[in-house]
């Protein structure tokens, strides 16, 4: 199997991405596979594997570096990482790969240098998967961290990290996790993730949608600004949504940031359309019917499960599940949930630019209105009434707090779970049924950071809490302006939220240990200047069987 592959390896030349190399190159300083490693790599290639030797289709002649796109890993379990990356060497024009299969060697080891290669083998990145790769890393060791890269030809990845969740068994004594979402690539610089990447001994990231746009800020508003440019068309199609995720991960920082932590991902609206819910496109969409709007859903679903260090089988047609739990020891189980796939259409008019504000309609509080689905529901429920964890992390995408833009207000943001009434008290009662302690709900979309809790009452400030919910303020998105105008109006009239600031970008830091959750809201103070400072700007902490306060 061995002579279809040089044993001497030349390490691409990476020009576009050099910080993400530069950042790669602290965590493995060794940036060329030395010849002894290279004669121990192949030994161990040649004999491993199940396929009884069976040759590597000859790498395609490729002329640039095919790995633009970086490499990512995902859903961590207590013996096995995703681990991803595709081949695209002309990131924004569809990949610019061959249209053929394409042989990809991984390997994975104990020590940044990958001296110590524990696992290895060749993933076949196919024409009709966008060339994406995803290999189910298994058979590894609790609660370490792992080195990992990629090759083709004569292409090589830098080498990146990862690590394996401790066990269902193990009673681990902290976690450190980062929680991102929404970044739209023109409008300002992710200066979010230069931070993020910058941070020490990140366990998790857990990104809660809006990973791409499907239009550029410009585009979807002429008094839009950006300070790079985004030369795409609104994403329609297969080709079109690839772009756009190769577009966004042509940001090194993003690549820095995939390259420290295995992530835990869902998606929200953008991923496919602004707004839109289960099989209805917004108002105004480039695709108004619904069988047109079902083949965008496809297309927009299997281009984010393309880019997507998840396990998930690829997807065939408009459905995706993608709910799912993953685990920390005994210490922190998640539930990262999918509020967008299975949400009855907003039946109640979502018109006013800028807030997605209305009246809600009696329809909202009809028992068959849903914000999860029936299946997804009965999922949460076991899920809770089966966790033994401390901490109850609840991964998805809209505030589900009360927002009251006025006192005794009749309009809500019905995109939000206000305008889920009666799913969100169905969703209080799992809780509260499952007896499942310290729930924390980890949200995004509205480009803005919130603190608060989540009471069986919202308008009564002595009601019982329920939950924690962070909201984490976008990498880059357009904080809005008809927000910010009203923060201090929902504020006084919505006692359970603790705090909130709507003009900066930035993430959470969550540092979880078994007596107390600890956030630190970490926010850009100039995201326009790549090399912004970026700081603590409130910090927030939960005794484990208490309520949120501030630090
Ligand atoms: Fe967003
Ligand atoms: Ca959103």
């Amino acid at each position: 199997m061995r002579e279809r592959v040089d044993g001497r390896f030349v390490r691409a030349p990476f020009s576009a991405d050099a910080a993400w190399v530069g950042l790669a190159a602290r965590i493995s300083r060794r940036r060329f596979l030395g010849a002894a490693a290279a004669t121990a790599f192949l030994a161990a290639c040649s004999s491993g594997g199940s396929d009884g030797g069976e040759a590597l289709a000859p790498p395609p002649s490729l002329s640039s570096d095919p790995f633009t796109l970086g490499v990512a890993s995902g859903d961590p379990t207590d013996d096995g990482v995703v681990l991803w990356t595709r081949l695209a060497p002309d990131p924004l024009a569809g990949g610019g790969m061959p249209d053929e299969d394409v042989d990809v060697v991984w390997e994975l080891g104990t020590d940044e240098d990958l001296k110590q290669t524990v696992a290895q083998g060749v993933a076949s990145a196919i024409p009709e998967l966008g060339h994406s790769v995803h290999v189910d890393a298994s058979g590894l060791d609790a609660d370490r961290p792992y080195w990992y890269r990629f090759r083709v030809g004569d292409f090589e990845t830098p080498v990146a990290r990862t690590r394996t969740m401790p066990a269902a068994s193990a009673s681990p004594g902290r976690m450190r996790m980062g929680q991102v979402s929404c970044q739209r690539f023109d409008p300002v610089f992710f200066v979010a993730y230069r931070d993020l990447a910058a941070t020490e001994d990140l366990d998790l990231v857990v990104h809660c949608g809006d990973y791409i746009y499907e239009k550029s800020s410009v585009a979807d508003d002429a008094s839009g600004t950006s300070v790079r440019d985004d030369p795409l068309p609104e994403a329609i199609d297969l080709v079109g949504y690839r772009n756009r995720y190769a577009l966004t991960k042509s940001d090194e920082h993003l690549l820095a940031a995939h390259a420290i932590a295995p992530w835990l991902v869902t998606w929200d609206d953008h991923e496919v359309e602004n707004n839109y819910t289960s099989d209805s496109p917004e108002i105004g969409s480039e695709t108004p019917g619904r069988e047109e709007f079902l083949a965008r859903r496809a297309a927009a679903y299997q281009a984010w499960w393309e880019h997507t260090p998840v396990r998930l089988d690829a997807p065939s047609g408009p459905d995706l599940r993608i709910y799912r739990p993953a685990s920390f020891g005994d210490l922190a189980r998640f539930l990262v949930l999918d509020t967008r796939q299975y949400r009855s259409p907003q039946v109640c008019g979502d018109t006013e630019a800028g807030l997605d504000v209305g009246p809600r309609c009696p329809e909202s509080f009809e028992p068959e209105f849903t914000a999860l689905g029936d299946e997804q529901e009965g999922w949460v429920a076991d899920q809770l009434a089966g966790s033994d964890a401390i901490w109850n992390v609840i991964v998805q995408q809209v505030v589900m707090q009360q927002w009251r833009f006025a006192p005794g207000n009749t309009i809500w943001n019905l995109d939000q779970w206000d305008g889920y009434p009666a799913a969100r008290d169905r969703f209080f009662e799992t809780l509260r049924a499952s007896g499942a302690s310290n729930p924390v709900v980890l949200s995004g979309d509205v480009h803005s950071s919130w603190v608060g809790s989540l009471a069986a009452d919202f308008d009564d400030p002595a009601s019982e809490i329920l939950a924690t919910e962070f909201v984490a303020t976008a990498i880059s998105s357009e904080p809005s302006g008809a927000l910010t105008a009203v923060t201090d109006v929902v504020l006084d009239n919505s006692p359970h939220i603790a705090w909130a600031e709507t003009t900066k970008r930035g993430w959470m830091l969550h540092d979880v240990t078994r007596d107390a959750w600890r956030t630190n809201v970490r926010l850009v103070f100039d995201p326009t200047m790549e090399d912004s400072q970026v700081e603590t700007e409130s910090s927030w902490v939960v005794p484990a069987g208490g309520t949120l306060s501030e630090a």
